[in-house]
This record gives C-alpha cells, sequence and structure tokens, in this order.
C-alpha cells in the first residue's frame, strides 16, 4: 500500500494546522512501513519542516505536482530521471517559477491578481494564517504561484491569458495557483507509483486523501480515494466509483477514515497468505484488497459515505 495525502484541510486541519487528531493512524502506518506521500500545494521547505516535526522521512510532491522530491537512500530504489538537489532526488514536473512570475507581471495589473511574490511575509501570514517564520517558507517557491483576485468575474479571461502562455489556474483550500499546463497532483501521484512499481517490480494498492478540487485529479488515479469534508462539513462535488467520504474534516477525518482502510487491508493481507515471499504476498494481496473493497462498497460501506448527511 502507498498513501498520497493533501495537506491543508485534509491531514492538517483548515484553521488551526494541527494534526493531533491525526496521531494514532500516523502512527500505525510508520508502524506498518507503508510509505505516506504528502501531496500538497506547499513548498518544498514547507513540506521539509512538517516532516520534520512528524519525524518522517517520505518521498512528497509539492506545488499542486510541481515537483516530487525523494530521500536521498530512499529504500535503496533507483531513480534514473531525478537530479540531485541538497539531500535529494528531484523531478521537475513544473515550469520554473521564473515564467510564472513573468506571466503575473504581464497580467497583474490588468486582472488585479497579487501572488505570493507581490506581498510581503507579513501579508502572506496573514492571508494563510500561519506563522510569519512559517509563511516565509511558503514564500520560497519553485514551480507555482498562490493568488488571490478581487473580482472573480475576470477568472475565464485570465484564465485564456494563462493558458497562451502555458499556464493554467487551479483552486486549493484559500487561494488561486497558478502551475505548468501539464501538471496537476495526478500527473506527479502517476509518476510516484510507477517509481514505487518499477522498484519493488509489483504493483500495489494506492489510496489517497483530499478535500478540494486541486486533489481530484489524484483522487481519479488512486485505487481508495478517500474525500474529506470542509470545515463547514460541505464535501467538494466528485463522483468516484468507491469513493469515501471521511465522516469529519481536517485530522480527525482523515484519521477515522484511514483507520477503517487500514483495518479492512490487515484482514484481507492476513488472511491472503501467511508464508510466501514477498513479491507473490504483494501480488496477491492487492488483488485481494481491490475486491475486497469493490464488495465492501457495493453492499456495505462501513463508513458513512452519504454526503447529503452534512
Ligand atoms: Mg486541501
Amino acid at each position: 500500500m502507498i498513501i498520497f495525502t493533501d495537506l491543508d484541510g485534509t491531514l492538517l486541519n483548515h484553521w488551526d494546522y494541527s494534526y493531533r487528531n491525526a496521531l494514532p493512524a500516523l502512527k500505525r502506518i510508520r508502524s506498518m512501513r507503508i510509505p505516506l506521500v504528502m501531496c500538497t500545494s506547499k513548498t518544498r521547505r514547507e513540506v521539509e519542516l512538517i516532516q520534520r516535526t512528524m519525524g518522517l522521512a517520505e518521498p512528497f510532491i509539492v506545488e499542486n505536482g510541481g515537483g516530487i522530491f525523494f530521500p536521498s537512500s530512499y529504500r535503496g530504489f533507483r531513480i534514473e530521471e531525478s537530479m540531485g538537489v541538497r539531500g535529494a532526488k528531484c523531478i521537475p514536473l513544473g515550469i520554473p517559477y521564473g515564467r510564472i512570475r513573468a506571466f503575473m507581471k504581464r497580467a497583474g495589473a490588468r486582472y488585479s491578481i497579487r501572488g505570493f511574490g507581490d506581498m510581503t511575509e507579513d501579508e502572506v501570514a496573514e492571508l494563510t494564517g500561519l506563522p510569519s517564520e512559517s509563511a516565509a517558507s511558503a514564500m520560497v517557491r519553485e514551480f507555482t504561484e498562490p493568488f488571490i483576485i478581487d473580482d472573480e468575474e475576470q477568472l475565464p479571461d485570465l484564465e485564456k491569458a494563462a493558458y497562451a502562455a502555458g499556464i493554467k489556474i487551479t483552486r486549493g483550500g484559500r487561494f488561486y495557483h497558478l502551475i505548468g499546463r501539464g501538471n496537476d497532483k495526478g500527473e506527479a501521484v502517476k509518476h510516484v507509483t510507477a517509481i514505487f512499481e518499477r522498484n519493488r517490480k509489483t504493483s500495489t494498492v494506492i489510496v489517497g486523501l483530499g478535500d478540494s478540487r486541486n486533489d481530484l485529479p489524484m483522487l481519479e488515479q488512486v485505487d481508495i480515494p478517500i474525500l474529506i469534508p470542509h470545515p463547514d462539513g460541505r464535501y467538494e462535488k466528485v463522483n468516484l466509483p468507491g469513493l469515501i467520504h471521511a465522516p469529519f474534516p481536517g485530522s480527525r477525518g482523515w484519521n477515522d477514515a484511514l483507520m477503517t482502510v487500514l483495518d479492512r487491508y490487515e484482514k484481507a493481507h492476513s488472511s491472503a497468505c501467511k508464508f510466501t515471499e514477498l513479491h507473490r504476498f504483494e501480488k496477491r494481496s492487492s488483488a485481494w484488497d481491490r475486491r475486497l473493497f469493490a464488495k465492501r462498497q457495493k453492499h456495505a460501506p462501513a463508513i458513512d459515505s452519504n454526503p447529503s448527511r452534512a
């Protein structure tokens, strides 16, 4: 199993950025040695800080799929397409920040948009609710630019202008983001999954958790998509087979939904086979999981899968 997760509003609460309620599931994931791949609009520096706080050293996807980072000697993996940068292997997928800023400068006045590159640390801190030290980390960008717009009715025109410059707009929990046209969380998840499968020589069950529109491409790529509600209990409109609706927003919903998934996964694993070599074990158990989940989802969803509840 590999778990991909969004951070803001998903593993981290929307308002206080706390992950305290997710500690039981985090502990269990670690003891099961399941890779937890953060897939976020945050920057490399922000994710590194969060990983350090959580005591994790896992691959991660930054800036909405703009780039992938693997720890240098992660599980003995060979990643030919990566380049070494400061203690990590990087696979840049997005277009460089400089090109996005150049577009911002051209379009900024016309569409009344302002990006992080136009703001002071204090402004970013205020808009994000982050302490100013973390705001500084959010401003060290490599692939994308979060922005605010005065008049949302201008978005379609801005979108057209961006498209012509090889850029598109995606929406996160707090900001719009300018990002390379070919980039999204889904493409990055596909890439990371391929690296795992290539190195392990087997396929595995992929879980994904997210709360916002920019998470949809990620949820579409995984076997077990989990949707976290917004702080007001509302769910993003998503129509995916087998979609699990987490029962609570933020870290509490993250924890509860994953605990249920891990229960089922462990059950399937323990009965799948006992003493086979790793390759066959993984292969059989992933086929098992898929069948098990398809069946359970159809007949008796173990956790609330009715979005109208909220
Ligand atoms: Mg989010």
